[in-house]
């Protein structure tokens, strides 16, 4: 595929590309004109690579890495992808010190920011927000540009004033469904885990993501356009039941405008979203109101009204 070919044409304000969401990797990319920056780097380099190519995306012409913490699902394709394009990767002061980071930290071109802190890449401004999760000092990212904001919550214990703020009126929403609480307390893992994984340090469960995506819409003058649904585990939580609960969470709202809905997952990657092009109504992927949520629809991406 020529070079050509794989610049979007559909990245004028503000788009973006889940390319691996789950427990086992995690990796974004978001896109304003030629400012293109991976949020996580959990993928390997030929992964990350591959996925940026469906998007339409090469992977040269990534400006930056941004990430969110240092556990290793979002931090193991970095040293290889960082080092083979040589971008800046901008991380919390400190976090360069913490495990596998240590050993390959000083190859990488780091920018430091302090949670809290915003720093521009381009046209792309990043607004961080601490969360509370067992890293060192872990961030959630509201992304603004030409007008349009994305947020990127994920890997959170629990729901805060500060993230209820970041959230609100953003145009799309990417948001942690990690765990369906009935499944993760029956499923094998060890009981250590299971508290760690439910705890005010580990991740949000279904039912208080799906409080957080609502009150945040009728805290909000706008509701998002699209909400996905991220991080969600493997073990202890299916699509099917997510796609479920943002659904039945939203309708119970009254909210009379519904977003797209869609499942991230670690199998393959969302298609690339362009804030623009729902605001026209033109969608990738495009199910009408009363097309009812099926397997195929869920395999494929889950996305639906
Ligand atoms: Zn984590
Ligand atoms: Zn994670």
């Amino acid at each position: 595929m020529s070079d050509s070919v794989l610049q979007p044409e559909v990245d004028k304000s503000l788009s973006f590309a889940v390319l691996s969401s789950g427990s086992k990797a995690n990796c974004s990319v978001v896109c304003s004109g030629s400012d293109r920056v991976l949020i996580d780097c959990g993928l390997s380099c030929r992964r990350t690579e591959e996925r940026l190519r469906q998007s339409g995306i090469a992977p040269e012409t990534i400006s930056a890495v941004v990430i969110t913490h240092e556990h290793s699902d979002h931090v193991g394709g970095l040293r290889v992808f960082a080092r083979k394009y040589a971008v800046p990767v901008h991380i919390v002061s400190g976090v360069e010190r913490t495990g596998n980071f240590a050993v390959f930290s000083s190859e990488l071109k780091i920018r430091h920011f302090r949670a809290g802190e915003s720093f521009s890449v381009g046209q792309l401004e990043f607004q961080s927000y601490s969360i509370h999760h067992d890293a060192l000092d872990p961030v959630a990212f509201r992304i603004n540009a030409h007008g349009r904001s994305i947020a990127f919550i994920t890997d959170l214990g629990q729901v805060t004033e500060l993230i209820r703020y970041a959230i609100r009126d953003v145009d799309a929403l990417v948001l942690e469904f990690n765990h369906d609480r009935g499944k993760l307390m029956s499923c094998s893992y060890p009981w250590e885990i299971k508290q760690r994984i439910a705890g005010r340090m580990g991740h949000l469960s279904n039912d208080d993501a799906a409080e957080l995506m609502v009150q945040s819409a009728l805290d909000s003058t706008r509701v998002p356009q699209v909400v996905v649904a991220a991080h969600i585990s493997e073990n202890s939580n299916c699509p099917e039941i997510v796609l479920g609960t943002m659904q039945a969470a939203w309708k119970r709202s009254g909210i009379e405008h519904t977003p797209r809905f869609f499942a991230g997952s670690v199998a393959e990657p969302l298609p690339l979203i362009s804030l623009d092009r729902i605001v026209n109504r033109v969608l990738p992927i495009e199910y009408g109101e009363d097309s009812p949520l099926d397997d195929e629809k869920i395999a494929k991406f889950g996305g639906m009204k």
